[in-house]
């Protein structure tokens, strides 16, 4: 079911790399170390490629306009990319995923901001859709036992991403407990990385940095904030708990 969804979205957009959780998709370049047997080793200096939006860049015009979106895409979120594959050669850090990158702790500091910006920002664009999906039967009930209501959810969500003092992001996470909790990070940093207050999986992240909605709502994140949460796609939401 969720497979044909996925495909339904990629052939509706032509977009040819959809941006799943596995936006994680990356080239892996061997390392130079080999073990005894002459194979490469596991770990391998990863090299990252921006994704394509699974939407048009005037496709959530309804929420972000199609300039802020086409500079958040192009500039920004490539800049997160093209820093993040020079720092992981500048560093030699080695990993087997984005995930598992994001997740090592004493990371460099090059590595913690633009790979995160690079996570973050894939995950954005999937759970966002130009059309709102709206939470399946499941996925009702799970937002229902942990925060009342989906509505419930929306106005906790708001609020904690109000908060964020600065720039930053906003998560809805799976925890360790089974259980879904909201959560903020500062920065690019996310709720995979060991400096996290809370960690666990996200499933949706909003980002409150002011380049995603000053052109259209200025100051008013919290405008900004009720038009996107319209714009949530669900599905991608439920598909990422895995
Ligand atoms: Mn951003």
């Amino acid at each position: 079911m969720k497979k044909r969804t996925f495909l339904k979205i990629s052939a509706t957009f032509g977009a040819g790399v959809v941006v799943a959780p596995s936006l994680v998709s990356c080239n892996e370049e061997a390392s130079n170390d080999t073990d005894a047997t002459g194979e490469a080793a596991a770990a391998t200096l990863l090299s990252f490629e921006l994704p394509k939006l699974p939407y048009p860049y005037d496709a959530l015009v309804a929420a972000v306009d199609e300039e802020t979106m086409t500079i958040h895409h192009q500039k920004h979120h490539q800049g997160y990319v093209n820093k993040l594959n020079k720092a992981i050669q500048e560093t030699k850090t080695e990993a087997s995923s984005l995930e598992d990158l994001l997740a090592k702790t004493d990371l460099p500091e090059a590595i913690r901001n633009n790979g995160g910006g690079h996570f973050n920002h894939s995950l954005f664009w999937e759970i966002l859709a130009p059309e709102p999906v709206q939470p399946s039967k499941t996925m009702d009930g799970l937002l229902s036992k942990d925060f009342g209501s989906v509505e419930g959810f929306k106005k906790s969500f708001t609020e904690a991403a109000g908060g964020v003092f600065g720039s930053g992001w906003a998560w809805l996470c799976l925890g360790d407990d089974e259980q879904l909790f909201i959560t903020t990070t500062p920065n690019q940093d996310n709720p995979l990385m060991s400096v996290a207050e809370k960690q666990g999986k996200p499933l949706m992240g909003i980002d409150v940095w002011e380049h995603a909605y000053y052109l259209r709502y200025q100051n008013e994140r919290g405008q900004y904030l009720q038009k996107i949460l319209e714009r949530i796609n669900w599905e991608a939401v439920e598909n990422n708990l895995g």
